[in-house]
């Protein structure tokens, strides 16, 4: 969809008081609504934070979304649970923000970026020129191979990124402080951020192993949580996460979780870039049942 007639569709739900009843809806249901973001502003997030405070949210944080899926923790109406994925620098500007609110937040930190300072997508987005051939022109073709075929790739990266990126993801001291937070929270997100789908069974297990194994030793935490990395999975990865000591898996996938959540992963919806109306409508997972409504629609019509 053009990004014309995704800002008028927005606006029309915006204003034509259907995400409002949609809210109205949401609020009599005992479910979450997971949002996740990557990078985002401090004035963008405080936007989203008020707008949602003013719909009458309330936040929840990692521990109670485990309790409510576990059966300890009861939930009364629509509660928000906000994550932040990859332990980006520029996440350290939203603690104000949390603070002035009392917010709760998640953050998915898989551990390899935190140690070196990059995240392998930025490298390969960064140093092409590094890149084999076959990769320079189309560096997504990189998600798509082998997983052992990948890190050797990027581990050339690596070493070529000293000296010459600055370091996007924060540091361990900035982790450690983070993680002392009282509205804090860390979840795993496996070590070296790989494709999970592209890995063995042995290699997913090392992944998150390793993950859990440093964030003990760094922030003495364990988190039972795992964001999937890049949110790709399929069954076998599923079945692979759970024979470690991860219990919940959540993805990146729209949708609510709800108390009788027997299907994994757990949705969140994610704020794109896109205008404040398109993201409202995404946190309130109103946005894709209505796109999807618009495309079925386009297509009797056009065949
Ligand atoms: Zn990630």
């Amino acid at each position: 969809m053009k990004k014309a007639a995704k800002y008028l569709l927005a606006l029309s739900l915006f204003c034509s008081g259907a995400l409002k009843k949609e809210i109205t809806r949401l609020k009599k249901q005992s479910c979450i609504l997971g949002i996740y973001a990557h990078e985002l502003g401090a004035k963008e997030f405080e936007k989203y934070i008020r707008w949602l405070l003013r719909q009458g949210f309330e936040f929840i944080s990692l521990e109670e979304v485990a309790g409510f899926l576990e059966g300890r923790y009861e939930i009364n109406g629509c509660k928000i649970w906000f994550s932040l994925d990859d332990g980006w620098r520029s996440n350290l500007e939203l603690i104000p923000v949390i603070e002035k609110y009392n917010i709760p937040l998640t953050l998915f930190i898989p551990t390899y970026p935190v140690e070196t300072g990059y995240d392998r997508d930025t490298l390969e987005h960064e140093l092409t020129e590094y890149l084999p051939d076959k990769y320079k022109e189309n560096v997504k073709l990189l998600m798509e191979i082998p997983e052992e075929e990948r890190w050797n790739i990027d581990r050339e990266l690596y070493n070529q990124a000293k000296g010459k990126l600055k370091r996007v993801v924060i540091t361990i001291d900035e982790l450690k402080k983070l993680a002392q937070h009282p509205l804090v929270s860390i979840g795993a997100h496996t070590h070296t951020h790989p494709v999970l789908s592209k890995c063995s069974k042995v290699k997913i297990k090392e992944e998150i192993v390793l993950n859990l194994l440093k964030l003990k030793g760094y922030v003495n935490v364990k988190p039972e949580l795992l964001a999937l990395p890049n949110g790709n999975y399929n069954g076998r990865v599923l079945e692979t996460i759970l024979e470690t000591d991860i219990k919940h898996i959540a993805s990146i996938e729209n949708g609510k979780i709800l108390n009788d959540n027997t299907v994994l992963p757990l949705p969140r919806n994610g704020i794109a870039t896109a205008s404040f109306y398109e993201n409202c409508c995404r946190m309130m997972d109103f946005w894709y049942p209505n796109t999807q409504k618009i495309k079925q629609e386009l297509n009797i019509k056009l065949s």
